[in-house]
């Protein structure tokens, strides 16, 4: 009897428990037949940006090659589609990973309801986590964690089992429709994608950059960090294959808490899913933002990387040609849009979401309500980020900015970070400041002492 495995944010074989466990049975039970599929709708594909439409494709395209070509591609509503697969393969059961994020649950409630109504049934096991989200709880009172510290220490003391084999002896169904979802935009930038990619770019970090990432991951002009984003958001590799080889040194801990970030977020998103779109601390939600005309006319300039703000321009620029950001300039860009534009939070979200390749509810949503003061840190509305003085610190040599404004390219050093006190910084035509920035942070707290008085 033949199993289907469904996959989601799951895209690899190795270290992958619902898969391991369908390919188990499929060969205990019978002989081993399994029907990889994937289920793509079209509309939500089509609404990606480029680099976010070539870079799932390109991770198909990998995860099919490595099963020499088998994975059924099924575009449509996935109810349906895994109804009619399971009918046509006459199979039983439909593994797939568990979803914990609002939208990804609905879907496995939606599959799973339609299953049974033809006498079948999902069997979901493992997540994309090391720790399951819902699992750590206060030992107290069995409640949850509401800030990150404490969290972790409970995440590390129930620890996680070791990585997951693929068994021997899977007989992979050969599938009917291979056709790759077709991006219906362009992107001159190519994210590389797939499982051995993903493996060897964590190889390539522990070599080059592990022993040092305390020190250098915060730096946006140093290759400091993993890039591994892209991969654990499409589930090339699970976290549990990270953290299995990490050791107990200054670079390896970082490294695990930031794995941690990831985790926490994913529970906190579970347990409060409304925090997708609305306010983790309810009362932000009653603060005064811009809106209207020219509130939208400061949300473009900001997302076309033309504030006149080097380190926030040079953000929004390398968002658009690689889809991705270096976290330190994923917060100085967001607490700009938050603190010194004053728009809400959910519109800067937004366009991450259309353009990150690394693209994740939970890490997504709360990165930026963290950065915006009304997540779950305790008091961080005061913390406005000088977009300036980041710059320096966190692009000492200017190199960051040069890379990404080629109107800054001829300015040396750090002083690209003010390029209006130059004589010869706007004459390629990058913009004034469009704002004083001790002008609106001042705004900014003023904003926040209404709604304290409120
Ligand atoms: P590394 O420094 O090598 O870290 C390793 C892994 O740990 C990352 O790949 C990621 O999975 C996790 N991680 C690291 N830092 C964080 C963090 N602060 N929060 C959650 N997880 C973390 N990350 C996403 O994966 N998807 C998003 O949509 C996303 N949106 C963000 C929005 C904002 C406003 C902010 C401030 C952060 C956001 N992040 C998001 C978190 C973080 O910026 C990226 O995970 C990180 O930059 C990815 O680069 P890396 O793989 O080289 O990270």
């Amino acid at each position: 009897m033949t199993r289907i495995f469904w996959f989601r944010k799951d895209l690899r074989l190795q270290d992958n428990e619902a898969l391991s466990s369908c390919c188990e049975t499929a060969i205990s039970d019978s002989d081993g037949s399994v029907l990889a599929c994937y289920v793509y709708q079209k509309n939500d594909f089509e609404r990606l940006s480029g680099i976010r439409q070539h870079s799932l494709t390109a991770s198909l395209e990998s995860l099919s090659l490595s099963i020499s070509g088998s994975l059924e591609i099924a575009e449509g509503d996935p109810a349906f589609e895994l109804v009619r697969l399971a009918k046509e393969h006459e199979a039983e059961y439909v593994y797939a990973t568990e979803s914990f994020d609002p939208a990804g649950i609905d879907q496995q409630q939606r599959v799973s309801a339609a299953l049974e109504a033809v006498g079948k049934k999902l069997v979901l096991a493992g997540s994309n986590y090391a720790v399951r989200p819902g699992q750590v709880v206060k030992p107290t009172d069995g409640s949850a964690y509401r800030v990150y510290t404490p969290f972790y220490k409970a995440w590390f003391d129930i620890g996680w089992p070791p990585p997951f084999q693929l068994p021997a002896g899977i007989h992979w169904v050969r599938n009917k429709h291979t056709d790759l979802p077709k991006p219906t935009k362009d992107s001159l930038f190519r994210v590389r994608a797939g499982e051995a990619f993903a493996i060897e770019t964590f190889d390539r970090f522990k070599k080059r950059a592990l022993f040092d990432y305390s020190d250098n991951r915060n730096r946006a002009d140093l290759s400091g960090t993993s890039k591994l984003s892209h991969a654990l958001a499409h589930g090339e590799i699970h976290p549990r294959t990270l953290l299995a080889d990490l050791r107990d040194t200054p670079g390896h801990n970082v490294f695990r808490k930031e794995i941690a970030w990831r985790e926490f977020y994913a529970d906190v998103l579970f347990r409060n899913p409304q925090t997708v779109n609305d306010y983790y601390v309810p009362r932000f939600a009653k603060m005064r933002y811009d809106k209207g005309k020219e509130a939208e006319k400061k949300l473009e300039i900001w997302k076309a990387g033309m504030t006149g703000f080097p380190m926030v321009d040079a953000g929004m620029r390398q968002l658009a040609r690689e889809g991705w950001m270096h976290n330190r300039v994923r917060m100085i860009v967001a607490s700009f849009l938050v603190k010194d534009l004053h728009l809400e939070w959910q519109v800067g979200a937004d366009w991450f979401e259309q353009s990150l390749s690394d693209f994740d509810p939970a890490s997504n949503s709360h990165g930026w309500q963290w950065t915006a003061g009304c997540g779950t840190d305790a008091s961080p509305y005061y913390r406005v980020f000088n977009p300036i003085l980041q710059g320096y610190k966190f692009d000492p040599n200017g190199n960051y900015v040069r890379k990404y404004i080629p109107e800054l390219a001829h300015i040396q050093g750090s002083e690209v970070h003010e390029p209006w006190l130059l004589v010869d910084g706007l004459v390629n035509g990058y913009p004034e400041p469009m704002l004083d920035h001790s002008a609106e942070r001042d705004e900014s707290l003023r904003r926040l002492e209404e709604i304290k008085e409120k």
